[in-house]
């Protein structure tokens, strides 16, 4: 579970800012030059659509090492490699042509950069990169050591801790997982090198049409069923390619559910086709409490509809895995008799039962289960409505 709000412009990626205490020379850290981190929330808050968020560096001036001329990848690797070495050429001042690639073993060459799995070499110890860091070693030529294809994206983003030095550079991440909120105006091979980040939450737009519930999909108009069928596939299409782009970086990406649990909110063309195919699931919400409770979770008919549609929602994202949200307005605050007797009409109870069914749906799917949800605060007015706080409900 994660705890962090990513609804604020700046910290999804502050997890990284507490997993950056890494590992370093301290001749790196002198000549540390302005975080890019903070280079992308100026360039985010510009709104530069379709932008790099790479720019050229000055990485020579300070060091008044030679600059290597070529950039050398292996001709058989994983595609992060490639992203890498053009990441790297922009921050150098390299034109694309300086990327070269090498079959074989990975060999140190003079004036070139290579980049090359750790498994490729003979590191000592003490050099091998712990988890998916990753090592840069400087003997007859540099030479990237990444723990795994990811790693060199990493390196590619931060030149400046290791290029143009003498002495043997080692970045290990301290935290296992670094999590990023995609931002769908930048390459993510160019977000993972920038964030150092290798699990992404990003908002891949589905478009259930529940055909699998025949008796909720007939009660729709003819105009609803087509338009969901139609965007669902085209969709379907997008999400592929999206994906694709964060495993060709190599790192995971959750897709997020539409936020809280109100299928109210989430389709209301299926909303109103669910409720008229199955009546005893509506919930009763509280009077003057800020939640709503669409579907009741004591109705097994809410489970049809509500599985079937997280079902559909990963088959068209095709994730790594599913990123569901539980905070206020996650409408599942049913009050009727029969949550009253089950406890299934208080927070707690509730998100255990989602999290439970969710799991439960996705793991045969062979895909995780990410949540994100809170249980401090305490419960207050918000203009005429109450606000359960979850764990006060
Ligand atoms: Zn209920």
């Amino acid at each position: 579970m994660a705890d962090f709000d990513m609804d604020s412009p700046t910290t999804g990626w502050s997890g990284f800012e507490d997993a950056s205490n890494l590992n370093q020379n301290e001749e790196a850290l002198a000549n540390t030059v302005v975080p890019t981190r903070r280079d992308f929330l100026l360039l985010a808050g510009m709104g530069t659509a379709g932008a790099t968020l790479i720019r050229p560096a000055k990485l020579f001036a300070a060091v008044g090492a030679a600059k290597p001329e070529k950039i050398l990848i292996p001709a058989a690797g994983h595609a992060a490699f490639a992203s890498a070495a053009k990441i790297l050429a922009k921050k150098m001042k390299l034109d694309e042509s300086a990327i070269v690639t090498y079959n074989g073993a990975p060999k140190a060459t003079a004036g070139a950069i290579v980049l090359a799995l750790a498994k490729e070499g003979k590191l000592t110890a003490a050099d091998v990169p712990k988890m998916d860091g990753y090592t840069v070693t400087h003997t007859g030529g540099t030479v990237v050591w990444g723990a795994r294809p990811r790693s060199v994206l990493y390196a590619a983003g931060e030149p400046n801790h290791w290029v143009g030095k003498a002495v043997t550079y080692r970045r290990n991440p301290d935290f296992k997982i670094r999590a990023a909120e995609y931002h769908a105006d930048y390459p993510v091979a160019e977000q993972t090198a920038i964030f150092g980040a290798n699990f992404y939450t990003a908002r891949l737009p589905a478009m259930p049409a529940l055909q699998t519930l025949p008796e909720v999909f007939s009660q729709m108009s003819a105009a609803d069923q087509q338009n969901l069928v139609v965007t669902g596939e085209r969709r379907k299409a997008d999400n592929a390619a999206r994906v694709k782009e964060f495993h060709d970086a190599d790192v995971e990406v959750y897709a997020l559910l539409p936020y809280g649990n109100s299928f109210a909110t989430w389709s209301a063309p299926l909303y109103a086709a669910a409720v008229k195919a199955y009546p005893t699931a509506k919930g009763v919400p509280m009077a003057n409490s800020h939640e709503s409770a669409a579907l009741c979770p004591s109705d097994p008919l809410s489970w049809n509809v509500l599985e079937a549609y997280v079902k559909e929602w990963a088959e068209q994202c095709g994730a790594d895995g599913i990123s569901a949200t539980f905070w206020d307005n996650y409408s599942a605050f049913c009050q009727d008799e029969r949550c009253k007797a089950n406890g299934l009409n208080q927070f707690p109870n509730e998100v255990y039962e989602f999290l439970s069914r969710y799991y439960a749906l996705l793991k045969p799917m062979g895909q995780k289960l990410h949540m994100r949800t809170w249980s401090s605060g305490c419960p207050h007015w918000l203009g005429t409505n109450y606000v359960h706080a979850p764990g006060y409900g």
